[in-house]
């Protein structure tokens, strides 16, 4: 059964340092060439790890959507 949070916003003030990325049990988070992280909602199990490390606190969980 799908979990009821995702992750769902990665300010513009992320930085890039890629922290989010390596916690992330499911390998939903990508950070390519700098550019901010950019998230698999499809993978996300909103467990919460990348917004606990993440230093510029950019990253934000929402609830899904019924029909997510
Ligand atoms: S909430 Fe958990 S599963 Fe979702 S992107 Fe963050 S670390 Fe990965
Ligand atoms: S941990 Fe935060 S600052 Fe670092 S790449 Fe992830 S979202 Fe950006």
């Amino acid at each position: 059964m799908a979990q009821s949070l995702k992750i769902a916003v990665v300010g513009r003030e992320c930085v890039a340092c890629g922290c989010c990325a390596r916690v992330c049990p499911r390998e939903a988070i990508a950070v390519e060439w700098g550019i901010a992280a950019r998230v698999d909602a499809q993978k996300c199990v909103g467990c919460g790890k990348c917004a606990k490390v993440c230093p510029a606190a950019v990253i934000d969980l929402v609830k899904r959507e019924k029909a997510e």
